[in-house]
Parts: C-alpha cells; structure tokens; sequence
C-alpha cells in the first residue's frame, strides 16, 4: 500500500512539475510578444515604441542588444568597454 502511495505522489509531482515549466514557457512566450499584441488586440495602451526598444549591434563581436546598453565610440556602438578597444575583425 505505500508504495502504491510512493508511486502516486511521484506521479503528482511530475504532473504538477510539468504544469510549472509549461505554465513559465507560457508566461515567457507572453512577455516576449504579449507586450505588442496585446495592446494590437485591444487597441489601446502603450505603443510599440514605448514597449520595446530599439536594438543595436556590437561593431567588433556583432551581437544585438538594446540601444541603451550601448556603449559608443567614433559613432559605433559596441557591447562592452572592452570590444571598443579591439579592432573590427
Ligand atoms: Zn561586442
């Protein structure tokens, strides 16, 4: 009897465990894109510029992050100090 208890629990765990991570996918996925089509469906709120923002590359390593996280020198942006000071590849 208590294994098939043990057993039991186990298979509530998973379920609940399961429900958690597709239920943090979902949330996930809802900020990612809800933010803009939300307020499309609805048709109020924010607008998309207020919502998200613009996006830059690095001039020396090419990864993309948002403007403000930018650091700029000679009219480049660049992800971090220190890929300022290497050169372009
Ligand atoms: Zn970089």
């Amino acid at each position: 009897m208590s294994r098939l208890l043990f057993w039991l629990a186990l298979a509530v765990l998973v379920v609940f465990a399961i429900r958690a991570k597709i239920q943090a996918a979902r949330a996930r996925a809802d900020r990612a894109n809800g933010a803009d089509g939300a307020n499309r469906a609805n048709g109020a709120g924010r607008t998309p510029l207020e919502s998200s923002e613009a996006m830059t590359s690095c001039a020396h390593c090419g990864l993309y992050f948002p403007v403000s996280e930018a650091v700029r020198a000679d009219g480049l942006d660049y992800c971090c100090p220190a890929h300022v000071r290497l050169p372009a590849p």
